[in-house]
C-alpha cells in the first residue's frame, strides 16, 4: 500500500494499491503503442490539447490546490498561485514549441544541410512532493510538444497529486497512453529503466535518488536529466537596497515553508549592513503566519512529512552544538518547524554544508565581495545565486566567477517556462525548461543532403 497522510493533522487521507507488474506491462505498450501516432501528429494538434490542458488547471486550480493543501501542508494560496503556473508553462509551449524546434538549416559545403529536432518515445518522470504539481507540468508539457509520451512515478506520499495531475490531461481530452501515472514505490524503477521501450529519464529530488537513477540510465546508455538539491546563497552587498533585499529574502526562504532547491539557504550579509538586515528581517520573520494550511492567510504550511521535520530539527541543533546562534525559532511539533534565523554560521556546519530543506536561513557575515564569492562557491551543489547591489553594472563582472546553474541580481532565484533551470556540481545536470530544456528529450538529428 502506499499511503497519503495529511502532514498537519496526521490523518490518513488516501490508500493506493501498487501497480502489479502485469498493470505496468499494460501501461508502457499503451505509451509505446500511443507514442507512435502521437509522434506524427502536428504542433498545432499537440498545442491545442495543451491549451485545454491549461483551461483544466485554471478552472480547477481551487480543487488541484486543495490536494496540496492536504498532501503536504502547502498554504492553499501557494498552491493555487503552483496550479497557475502549471497553466502558463503549458500555454508557453503551446505557444512556442514549434518555433524553438523548428528545422535548423547550417550552411556546410553540401547541397543542404540541417538539424532536426525529433522526440525520442517514452520518458519516465521521478519526480518529488514539494511542488507536486509544478515539477511534472514543467516536465511534462515540453516534453509532450516535443512529442515525446511521459510515465510519471511520483513520490509516495503524494500520489493523489499525482492522480489528479493524470486526470487533468484526460480531462483535456489527450489521446489514452500520452502521460500516466504509475502508482509504484522507488523499487520498481530500475526494472522500467531496463525495459527497451523507455528512452529516458528525468529525476528531481535527493543526490542518493539521483545517484541510483542515472546509474541505472547509464548502464543501459540511455540519457538522463538530473535536477538535484542547492543550497543557494543570497549575498547582499553593502550597497543593496536593503528594503527590498529583506522582502525578497523572505520569499526567497520561506515561501513553499522552505522546502524548495533554488530557495536562499545561506545569507552571506557584508559586516556594514548585517545590522540593519537583520533587524528588519527579524521583524518581517515574527510576522510570518503559522498555521492551518487550507486557511487563506497562512504563509508558513507544515513540511511535507514529520520526518522531515526531524532531519531538519537535526541539522540545526548539531550545528548549534557547534556554535551557532538561533536569533529565532529553532523549534519543531510534528512535521511543523518554525521559521528560524541562525547567526553565528560557519562553513563546516551542518546547516551551510548541507541543504537545508525547511524554513531555516543561515547567516554568515562578509567583509569584501571577494570574501562572498568564495564562500558562496564553497559548497557541493550549484544550482543558484542571488546577489543584492544597487551597482548591477559592477556585479556583472563577476557572473562568471559564480560556480552556478544560475546567477540572479536583485531577484530570487526562479523558475520560468522561457529560461533554462538546472544545477551544476551535485546540483545535477542537463536542463529544463527554455530553448535548452526541451530539446533535452530529442534526437537532435543530422541531415546531410548532396
Ligand atoms: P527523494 O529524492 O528520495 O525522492 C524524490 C523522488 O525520487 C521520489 O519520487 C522518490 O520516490 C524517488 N526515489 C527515491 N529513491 C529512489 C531510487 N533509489 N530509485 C528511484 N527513485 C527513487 O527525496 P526525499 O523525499 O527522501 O527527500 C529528502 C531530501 O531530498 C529533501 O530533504 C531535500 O533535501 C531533497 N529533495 C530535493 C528536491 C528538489 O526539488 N531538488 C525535492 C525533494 C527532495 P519515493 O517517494 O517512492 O521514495
Amino acid at each position: 500500500m502506499i499511503r497519503s497522510v495529511n502532514p498537519y493533522n496526521n490523518m490518513l487521507l488516501k490508500e493506493f494499491e501498487e501497480l502489479s507488474e502485469k498493470e505496468i506491462e499494460a501501461r508502457i505498450e499503451l505509451a509505446e503503442n500511443t507514442f507512435d501516432r502521437w509522434k506524427e501528429t502536428s504542433f498545432e494538434e499537440r498545442a491545442s490539447f495543451l491549451r485545454k490542458l491549461a483551461t483544466v488547471l485554471a478552472a480547477k486550480k481551487d480543487a488541484y490546490g486543495k490536494i496540496m493543501a492536504l498532501e503536504v501542508g502547502k498554504p492553499i494560496k501557494q498552491a493555487v498561485a503552483e496550479i497557475e503556473k502549471c497553466a502558463w508553462v503549458c500555454n508557453y509551449y503551446a505557444e512556442n514549441a514549434k518555433t524553438i524546434l523548428k528545422p535548423e538549416t547550417v550552411i556546410t559545403d553540401a547541397y543542404k544541410s540541417y538539424v532536426n529536432y525529433e522526440p525520442l518515445g517514452i520518458v519516465l518522470a521521478i519526480m518529488p512532493w514539494n511542488y507536486p504539481f509544478w515539477q511534472v507540468f514543467r516536465f511534462a508539457a515540453p516534453a509532450v510538444m516535443a512529442g515525446n509520451v511521459g510515465l510519471l512515478k511520483h513520490a509516495s506520499n503524494v500520489m493523489m497529486s499525482a492522480e489528479h495531475i493524470e486526470d487533468s490531461f484526460r480531462l483535456a481530452g489527450f489521446p489514452e497512453g500520452v502521460f500516466q501515472s504509475l502508482v509504484i514505490k522507488s523499487n520498481k524503477v530500475d526494472s522500467i529503466i531496463k525495459d527497451k521501450r523507455v528512452k529516458a529519464v528525468t529525476l528531481t529530488g535527493s543526490k542518493p535518488a539521483g545517484s541510483a537513477v542515472a546509474s541505472a540510465a547509464a548502464k543501459e546508455i540511455k540519457k538522463s536529466v538530473l535536477e538535484l538539491g542547492g543550497s543557494n546563497a543570497f549575498i547582499v552587498c553593502n550597497d543593496a537596497n536593503i528594503d527590498k533585499a529583506v522582502e525578497t529574502g523572505i520569499n526567497a526562504r520561506y515561501q513553499n515553508t522552505g522546502q524548495s532547491c533554488i530557495a536562499a539557504k545561506r545569507f552571506l550579509l557584508h559586516k556594514d549592513v548585517a545590522a540593519v538586515f537583520l533587524d528588519k528581517y527579524l521583524e518581517k520573520v515574527k510576522s510570518l503566519r503559522s498555521g492551518d494550511p487550507l486557511e487563506e492567510d497562512t504563509y508558513i504550511g507544515t513540511l511535507a512529512r514529520e520526518d522531515l521535520a526531524v532531519e531538519l530539527e537535526k541539522q540545526v541543533n548539531d550545528s548549534v552544538r557547534q556554535g551557532a546562534k538561533v536569533l529565532i525559532g529553532g523549534n519543531r511539533s510534528g512535521a511543523y518547524y518554525q521559521p528560524t534565523v541562525l547567526t553565528r554560521v560557519t562553513e563546516d556546519m551542518p546547516v551551510f554544508k548541507e541543504e537545508t530543506f525547511g524554513p531555516v536561513a543561515a547567516v554568515v557575515i562578509f567583509e569584501n565581495l571577494e570574501e562572498a564569492i568564495r564562500i558562496s562557491n564553497n559548497s557541493d551543489f550549484g544550482l543558484g545565486v542571488s546577489i543584492f547591489s544597487e551597482n548591477t553594472d559592477h556585479i556583472e563582472k563577476y557572473i562568471t566567477r559564480f560556480n552556478e546553474g544560475a546567477v540572479f541580481v536583485n531577484e530570487l532565484v526562479k523558475s520560468d517556462p522561457r529560461l533554462p533551470f538546472g544545477g551544476i556540481k551535485i546540483s545535477g545536470f542537463g536542463r529544463e525548461l527554455g530553448y535548452y530544456g526541451i530539446k533535452e528529450f530529442t534526437n537532435i538529428k543530422t541531415v546531410v543532403i548532396n
